[in-house]
């Protein structure tokens, strides 16, 4: 594996990397997303060093700034590179753990990149979504463990992950957003029950995840106990951050959607929602783009991530609408070409509005923090 490429080259390495790489990956992956394409992508990566280019050195990236990361992933779509498997622990876990971990728990960094380690996140419960701090898993100290009894929902990769970053309430007297802790928690501890949920996509990447009487040892307290708040608080930081990039990515999506009508768009109100798509999907990019490089500068998250967030799911909605639309009435059957692909994304990016924060949520943020108006 080669680490360490200065910045500036980044993403022309990565091309030569990629260009070596992807045809024998696209034969032997045609699908590209099925979980074991991405897991064959993301360890093709590794062996290169690629598969988390924006770590720092020292945890095995390259660390790269923004601009570079934003070059990188433009190289990765135009190689056709699905989603890495491991996209939990590579974007918001690993970092986390980085940032707070004992030096047993940094082991799990390249285990990650290497995707020994696939990490979901436990952090929603069926009575605790938006209002997060609500949460009422429970651990209880029992000597030298924890004991851990609750539930989690809506699970991303819930099904396939090896561990789970688990919130749990450590002290239930304490005021809401306190007596919170961070558990790092193996899936295979005994007590713990997955239940796969089908999405209305087919496919069953979230889960439940039960936990009943679970014990694990105090050394999986990730950073203070009774603080998770904050430790969880970096873990969304880096997951809006992922948003934000996507934002920022969005001009590019709207452009591959266009190149995917090989003889043009001639249909004059298809133009129209193309240019409307296109002119939203600048307008979130540019302050995607604006928000990451104040983000790479070191300053503070502010609300306008929020903004990016509400800005990114409806446009991505919407692009999912117009490109329903132009396949016509075959587009809910088996579409252009005949894969279902027009279908899938309309039906995948539905859950873009709630995921990450609804938006709901985010206009309640937009109004009481950007715009001053009182809280209801
Ligand atoms: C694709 C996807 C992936 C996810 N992955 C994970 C994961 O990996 N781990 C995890 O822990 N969770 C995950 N979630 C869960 C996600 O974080 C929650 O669904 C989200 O926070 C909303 O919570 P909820 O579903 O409980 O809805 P609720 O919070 O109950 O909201 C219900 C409705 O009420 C509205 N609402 C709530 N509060 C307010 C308010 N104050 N003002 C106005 N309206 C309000 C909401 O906008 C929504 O329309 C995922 C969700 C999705 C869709």
């Amino acid at each position: 594996m080669s680490t360490g490429s200065t910045a500036q080259g980044a993403a022309g390495e990565l091309r030569s990397y990629l260009e070596r790489i992807a045809p024998a990956l696209h034969r032997e992956w045609p699908d590209r997303t099925s979980f074991e394409a991405r897991l064959a992508w993301q360890r093709a990566l590794h062996e290169g060093g690629w598969a988390a280019p924006h770590w720092p050195v020292a945890d095995g990236g390259r660390g790269l700034g923004v601009v570079d990361r934003l070059e990188c992933d433009a190289e990765l779509a135009r190689a056709g590179a699905p989603d890495i498997a491991g996209v939990f622990g590579i974007k918001n876990v690993g970092p986390t753990i980085s940032a707070f971990g004992t030096v047993e728990q940094r082991a799990s960094l390249p285990r990650i990149l290497a995707t020994e380690e696939i990490w979901c996140q436990g952090f929603s419960e069926p009575g605790a979504g938006s209002d997060l701090a609500s949460l009422r898993t429970r651990a209880v100290r029992d000597g030298d463990t924890f004991v851990i009894n609750g539930q989690k929902v809506w699970t991303s990769d819930g099904t396939r992950a090896t561990h789970c970053m688990v919130l749990v309430r450590t002290e239930p007297d304490a005021p809401a957003h306190k007596g919170i802790s961070v558990l790092l928690v193996p899936l295979g501890t005994p007590g713990i029950e997955r239940r796969p949920l089908r999405q209305m996509t087919g496919e069953h990447g979230f889960a439940e995840l039960f936990f009943t009487d679970v014990r694990v040892p105090a050394s999986a307290l990730l950073g203070p106990v009774h603080e998770g708040w904050r430790v969880t608080m970096t873990t969304l930081g880096h997951e809006r951050a992922g948003v934000v990039e996507l934002a920022a990515s969005l001009e590019r999506n709207v452009r591959d959607a266009v190149a995917e009508f090989p003889d043009g768009v001639s249909d004059p109100v298809l133009r129209r929602e193309l240019a409307r798509r296109y002119v939203e999907a600048r307008t979130v990019g540019l302050m995607g783009s604006r928000v990451l490089r104040s983000l790479g500068e070191g300053r503070e998250p502010g609300p306008e991530q929020s903004v990016i967030k509400l800005g990114w799911s409806l446009t991505t909605q919407r692009l999912g609408e117009t490109l329903l639309d132009a396949a016509g009435p075959s587009g809910l059957a088996g579409g252009r070409n005949g894969d279902g692909a027009e279908a899938q994304r309309y039906l995948r990016v539905r859950a873009s509005t709630i995921a990450a924060g609804t938006t709901e949520v985010m206009k309640n943020i937009l109004a009481e923090r950007v715009l001053g108006l009182p809280k209801k």
